[in-house]
């Protein structure tokens, strides 16, 4: 199933729904307001064991066409959790470019508030960066809660997936002694969408095309099975630490082809249009636009 976050053609946000052929139905549950319905939620109550009530279909239903796709969640647990050098060929590259050898993925965050929808603009405002960077990657919702979960368990933990772009401020991310946090956390610097699709239909997540295009031209183009830490093993290692909760958001890293490492450095420039697919997930389109300089 392919569940959205979305605008109705009346203008009322945060409408939950699923994509049925051409159409979005609404979802609610019985007994629950639809209007306090948020994907986390939808997760919470879907995913529990204990719980293990599907959404119903509501009689709401728009074309696809008249709905205006948000971010399918909005409201995650706490901020985006992100692998660094997650894929071989990505850590070589940027051990190139800045000489420091890892061994192993890095993990870090981005704050919620960088999340924006499958279509929404990138804002550009040169003033806090003119390094804007593009990471296509397939991210990982988790359905219920995940402690000290093994590696052989660890899908069962996965409500569905969804393609994130890791847009990174490399002048910020690599200046004033290394922030991650904010040269990853700018507004917008994470488009998410179009949609979760659920796990059941996303039978290997190891074996999916990973592509970036700019413009039109592809800048990255790998596979989930390239992943040095794969899906399971990225919930096992951080569920042995650290307490994973339903909606909480995972990106798995990004492949080779990112702008810094490449000779001579690519940026993102205002009226560039980023397109990041992953095969049989979904495609995200998001436009560079210059906005108003900060203060
Ligand atoms: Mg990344």
């Amino acid at each position: 199933m392919r569940l959205v976050t979305y605008l109705d053609p009346g203008g009322s946000p945060h409408r939950i729904g699923a994509i049925e052929g051409s159409e979005v139905v609404r979802l609610g549950f019985p007994g629950l307001p639809a209007e306090t319905l948020s994907m986390r939620r939808l997760i919470e109550l879907w995913a529990h064991p204990s719980d293990r009530s599907k959404p119903v279909a509501t009689d709401e239903r728009h074309a696809f066409t008249d709905v205006r796709l948000l971010a399918p969640i909005s409201d995650p647990p706490g901020n985006v959790i992100c692998l660094g050098r997650n894929y071989a060929e990505h850590a070589a590259e940027s051990a190139r470019t800045r000489g420091e050898e890892v061994a192993r993925p890095t993990f870090f965050t981005k704050a919620l508030t960088s999340i924006i929808g499958p279509y929404d603009d990138i804002p550009y405002d040169a003033t806090l960066t003119q390094e804007l960077d593009w990471e296509a990657e397939l991210a990982v919702i988790i359905g219920r809660e995940a402690k000290k979960v093994s590696r052989d368990e660890a899908l069962e933990f996965v409500f569905g997936y969804t393609v994130l772009n890791d847009i990174s401020a490399r002048d910020i991310q690599f200046g004033y002694g290394g922030q991650y946090f904010y040269g990853k956390s700018l507004d917008g610097a994470c488009p998410i969408g179009p949609w979760i699709i659920t796990a059941d239909e996303v039978p290997d997540p190891q074996n999916l095309a990973v592509k970036l295009r700019v413009d039109g031209v592809t800048k990255q183009d790998d596979s989930t099975r390239n992943m040095i830490f794969d899906v399971a093993e990225c919930i096992a290692t951080l569920s042995r630490g650290l307490t994973l909760l339903p909606g909480q958001i995972i990106a798995t890293g990004t492949p080779v082809g990112v702008g810094f490492a490449r000779t001579p450095p690519e940026y993102l420039q205002p009226g560039n249009v980023v397109e990041t697919e992953i095969e049989g997930v979904g495609t995200i389109r998001n436009a560079v636009v210059e906005v108003e300089p900060a203060n």
